[in-house]
């Protein structure tokens, strides 16, 4: 089966061993020395130096990490969101007090760092910027170093959703200044879900220092104080951590470098599919994914049909489309253990489910 939804993804044979392995004592040495060879990796695929710590929880819960850790009841935030995913980050932080500014982008389009310039003028009092580097939703990467860069001139801090793109597409967390930067494991890092990790400038432990929302088994400083003894508070995902060991050798071994170029090289395959079969992309070209390919479903094709036939007869499955595109969209997952061929192998069976699809 070719697994190619946008998480969780395939995990490679010498990954799925090493998750299948006996337990170990979490509080013992042989867990302090495997975190304490994970996390460097980690801060090296993040490029950063800041500190980074590992959840155990959803993506999800490394989002509601950032912002319970970062804020207070009635700050104000500006919540970018080009879509599902970017809806989801601004209700967590509403939920908790915050007041989120909206600033909401049609599904397909990416943001505007004008319009975040322009919010972050008219609302002096903004104390963060949420936004997504990739909107898995829509297939959109949003122009986060431009975006991180209006956020600095404004000294806000900017916590970001790089679940669906940290380790796949160059995000230099360091050098764009990013505060807070969640990712998860079931994305880009070939191994199953389990894991957040986030990355905490000093700037955020700044912030964090002062927030006064509700925090306990979120609680970065909790965290911190573990991780001086390569711990966590709260027993982890210990099998995730082990195919983790392994899947950062792998990763480090192709290069970070290869492995971005390796991510715009299939997704430059899939985007040619989409425009040889006349077909339409949900992003402009200019924002498009290298990680997921989101594309208008057409009239004359049945998209559940097409899934079903390509799931049950050429052994691929892919997504249809989220919240308000349901029904009216597919994405093709692309990200993490995929190479050229299986992307040849997938447009191939993409071609005759097409055809036999239609309505
Ligand atoms: C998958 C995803 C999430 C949610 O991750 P879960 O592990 O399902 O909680 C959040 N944001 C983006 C951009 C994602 O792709």
């Amino acid at each position: 089966m070719q697994l190619r939804i946008p998480g969780p993804t395939p995990c490679p044979d010498d990954v799925l061993k090493a998750v299948g392995r006996q337990m170990i004592n979490h509080r013992g040495k042989a867990f302090a020395e495997m975190t304490n060879r994970i996390v460097p990796r980690l801060q090296e695929c993040f490029q950063t130096k800041n500190d980074l710590v590992i959840l155990t929880t959803a993506g999800t819960g490394g989002l509601e990490s950032a912002v319970v850790n970062m804020l207070s009841p009635k700050d104000k935030v500006l919540g970018v969101s080009i879509g599902y995913f970017g809806d989801r980050f601004a209700d967590c932080a509403s939920i908790y007090g915050a007041e989120v500014i909206p600033l909401k982008y049609a599904w397909g389009q990416a943001a505007n760092p004008d319009d975040i310039r322009k919010a972050l003028k008219e609302n002096p009092a903004i104390k963060a910027v949420l936004v997504t580097h990739n909107e898995t939703s829509t297939g959109t990467t949003n122009p986060l170093k431009e975006i991180a860069k209006v956020a600095k001139e404004f000294d806000k801090l900017i916590l970001v959703d790089a679940v669906s793109s940290m380790s796949s597409i160059d995000l230099p967390v360091d050098a764009w200044g990013l505060d807070v930067v969640v990712t998860g494991s079931q994305k880009g890092w070939m191994v199953p879900p389990g894991l957040a990790f986030v990355s905490i400038s000093e700037k955020a432990w700044k912030a964090h220092a002062e927030a006064k929302m509700p925090r306990f088994y979120f609680d970065y400083s909790r965290a911190k104080k573990f991780a001086a003894d390569g711990q966590t508070p709260w027993t982890p995902a210990v099998s995730i951590y082990f195919g983790l060991d392994v899947a950062l050798d792998m990763m480090l071994k192709e290069g970070l470098q290869n492995i971005f170029a390796r991510h715009t090289r299939i997704a430059n395959k899939a985007r040619a599919w989409v425009k040889s079969k006349g077909l339409k992309l949900v992003p402009e070209e200019k924002f498009a994914s290298n990680t997921v390919t989101a594309v208008h479903a057409p009239e004359d094709i049945d998209e559940t049909k097409f899934r079903s036939i390509l799931r049950t007869e050429y052994k691929v499955e892919i997504a249809g489309g989220q919240g308000a595109m349901k029904g009216k969209a597919f994405r093709i997952g692309h990200l993490g253990f995929i190479t050229d061929k299986d992307m040849d192998e997938i447009t191939v069976a993409m071609d005759q489910a097409l055809l036999k699809a239609k309505r």
